[in-house]
């Protein structure tokens, strides 16, 4: 399929995981890709590896949570690769702490990283879809900010936050453009989630507590997310998609219960 040819996507946290993964996917379907990561070695690998799609890709070393620094690389993938068609907000960070254990320094970054920094990049890239009469912005948040989960305080919430951004951005920008959400479960191989990945026991119940039976890829939440950027999904909008496996839809009730 070559459904986003000619478009220019920007992807957030495009230099790893689900990022990389995202943008890939846009590349492989046609699409010229930016990708803004605060790791600016990662994000030239994602362009080394969008090129051997053969479609032109920029890195640009960029910290979501420094307006300033979002509105500057924005303009340069503007600039370099055409305006944007759609949008992937997706950087984001994680400390896995309880609520009491959680210092003021970790609860501000985490806001700053998963809140506002969407909140940044779409203020800076939704003008220029709204002058040229359409777009589409895709966020990434999480069934953490659906579910209640121990060790989560900060993180859920701004989860939660990004799913309610997602459904102001889609009643103010609509007609225009297209806002929507995925909320992925538990995405293996990612930056993220390395310490879930070798603690056999956190993963083994995950897996088990899964409808589907496995851990989550990078590449089922790219479908994910490229479905949502296309124009199948033009009457979608202030919604969000889960892709957890049905984590989140189920509630098992141990043998032995009547
Ligand atoms: P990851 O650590 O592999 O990727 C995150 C990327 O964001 C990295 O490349 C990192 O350098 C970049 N980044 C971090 N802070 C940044 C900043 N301030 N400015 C710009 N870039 C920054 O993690 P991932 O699992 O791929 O996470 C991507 C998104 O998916 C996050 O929003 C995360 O909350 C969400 N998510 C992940 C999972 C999962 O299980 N992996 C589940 C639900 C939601």
């Amino acid at each position: 399929m070559q459904r986003f040819a000619g478009k220019t996507v920007l992807v957030t946290g495009g230099g790893y995981g689900i990022g990389r993964a995202v943008a890939l996917r846009f590349a492989s379907e046609g699409a010229s890709v930016g990708v803004l990561d605060l790791d600016q070695q990662r994000a030239n690998e994602t362009v080394k590896l969008a090129a051997t799609s053969g479609r032109a890709a920029h890195a640009v070393r960029t910290d979501v949570s420094d307006s300033a620094d979002v509105n500057r690389a924005v303009q340069e993938v503007s600039a370099k690769l055409g305006p944007i068609d759609v949008l992937v907000s997706n950087a984001g960070i994680r400390y896995v702490r309880k609520v009491l254990e959680t210092t003021d320094e970790e609860w501000n970054r985490t806001l700053s990283v998963n809140l506002t920094g969407m909140f940044y990049v779409s203020r800076a890239v939704a003008p220029q879809m709204l002058a040229r009469g359409g777009g589409k912005i895709v966020i990434v948040g999480s069934m953490s900010g659906l579910i209640g989960q121990s060790g989560r305080a900060a993180y859920g919430a701004t989860k939660a936050g990004t799913l309610q951004l997602t459904r102001s951005l889609a009643v103010e920008l609509g007609p225009t453009i297209n806002v929507n959400a995925v909320a992925p479960g538990y995405i293996a191989g990612t930056g993220m989630m390395v310490e879930v990945d070798k603690d056999t026991k956190t993963v083994n119940w995950m897996i088990g507590s899964t409808p589907v039976h496995r851990a989550g890829t990078p590449e089922d939440v790219a479908g994910a997310v490229a479905f949502l950027a296309s124009d199948d999904a033009s009457f979608i909008t202030g919604a969000t998609l889960l892709v957890d496996g049905g984590f989140s839809a189920a509630r098992y009730m141990p043998a032995g219960l009547f």
